[in-house]
């Protein structure tokens, strides 16, 4: 089977047309990913330079030669800034259009605009840069886990490389001096794989949009909207997967007397202490620990393993933390925190024990840790009292 270069070209300008015009169709959905915008954008000036070099003979040269190729380098360096934009970087139009700027000043050049040969090294050097420098900038976001970032940075690199490839093949088989490339068919692989690389990178970059929306909808479903800590459903499930590796402890800390910092200064001054407490609670944390609200003001805490030394040392810390809080918005009053605390491997049974040591604590005068086996004994951390690390 032979591949005809004039017709896979006009297949590619539509393509690339009817790919741009779905980008600008999937960014109208919401408007909410710019790069889309940006890509569909470069999929149209594409087609329009891809429909100039299909004319050529037919118009003049300096049009589909010149400005041809100058507006598919500028959506090359469109792509490159929409890879820039999908991560939240700054455009940088200058570069963006570099490489078009710079094919229209050697245009100029007439040893340059006579020879194929220079002009097919200069394309695809810049194309192939544009191509490298979008597969980085897709592949440095990659701490943002979205499935098909490594395809499309492996898809990109490797167009760049493909460029790249050309470059010696035209110095090793120089075309002449002529206008119109030879439709060879090195030409027709060529022209056939930016067609596909054209679908692919569409289809990479739309599901990269719906992919990020879906882990923001995640995210917001595990996450207390006022705190920005897990909620219970985050908390539950966290413990779920802890629980199936081993033990963990349990803290289940309840604000003291939260009602009152209410019903004197206001539910907005109460929000801020909620937040004021996350924040300091969450700072305190082990990065293997987490913090969720279950509701109110009242939070838990899971730490895996059975490091009860460790337990007792971040207990201790939120508390005395919260007790040094005095926000200013509460004057001569002391936030505090009592805490219940519990071991063990069953979500449920330690959510039981710990509230029932988290009432002890209350009982007790609050502002306290007390720990489920200890809560028929007594207090084991008392207000002010010095924890025995070594007695656990
Ligand atoms: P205790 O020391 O026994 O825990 O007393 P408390 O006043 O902290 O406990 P109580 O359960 O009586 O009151 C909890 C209060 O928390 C009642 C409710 O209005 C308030 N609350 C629950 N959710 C929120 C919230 O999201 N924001 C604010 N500002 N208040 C809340
Ligand atoms: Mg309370
Ligand atoms: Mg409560």
């Amino acid at each position: 089977m032979a591949l005809d270069v004039p017709t896979l070209m006009v297949v590619s300008v539509f393509v690339t047309l009817i790919v741009g015009l779905l980008f600008l169709f999937s960014w109208n959905q919401g408007r909410r990913t710019r790069a889309l915008a940006i890509l569909g954008a470069a999929h149209l000036l594409g087609a329009v330079g891809s429909a100039l070099l299909c004319a050529r003979g037919l118009i003049a040269d300096w049009i589909s030669i010149g400005v041809a190729n100058a507006l598919v380098l500028a959506a090359y360096g469109l792509i490159w800034s929409a890879t820039r934009s999908f991560d939240g970087r700054p455009a940088r139009t200058g570069a963006t259009l570099a490489g078009a700027a710079l094919w229209c000043g050697a245009c100029l050049v007439p040893a340059f605009y006579g020879s194929m040969t220079a002009r097919v090294v200069l394309a695809s050097g810049l194309a192939g840069a544009y191509c490298a420098l979008a597969a980085r900038e897709t592949w440095r976001g990659r701490a943002e886990r979205l499935p098909s970032r490594g395809p499309a940075a492996a898809l990109l690199a490797s167009e760049g490389a493909l460029y790249g490839v050309r470059i010696p093949l035209a110095l090793a088989f120089p075309v002449g001096m002529g206008t119109q490339p030879a439709p060879t068919p090195m030409l027709a692989l060529l022209c056939f794989l930016a067609i596909l690389y054209t679908v692919a990178v569409a289809f990479l970059f739309v599901a990269l949009g719906k992919e990020r929306l879906e882990l923001e909808q995640r995210r917001a479903a595990d996450t207390d909207a006022l705190t920005g800590v897990a909620n219970r459903r985050a908390l539950q499930s966290w413990a779920a997967a802890q629980f199936r590796r081993g033990e963990a402890t349990l803290l289940l800390l309840d604000l003291d007397h939260f009602k009152r910092i209410n019903d004197t200064w206001g539910h907005g001054v109460g929000d801020a202490v909620l937040v004021g407490f996350c924040t300091a609670a969450r700072a305190l944390l082990p990065q293997d620990g987490i913090l969720g609200r279950l509701g109110g003001e009242e939070f838990a805490c899971l730490l895996p393993g059975t490091d009860r030394a460790r337990a007792r040392q971040v207990a201790e810390a939120i508390r005395r933390s919260t007790a040094l809080m005095r926000p200013a918005a509460l004057p001569g009053f002391a936030v505090t925190v009592s805490i219940g605390a519990a071991t063990g491997r069953d979500f449920d049974a330690l959510m039981r024990r710990a509230d029932r040591a988290l009432y002890r604590a209350k009982d007790l005068g609050r502002d306290r840790v007390v720990w489920a086996e200890e809560e028929a004994a007594g207090p084991a951390t008392r207000r002010g009292a010095r924890i025995k690390v070594g007695s656990v």
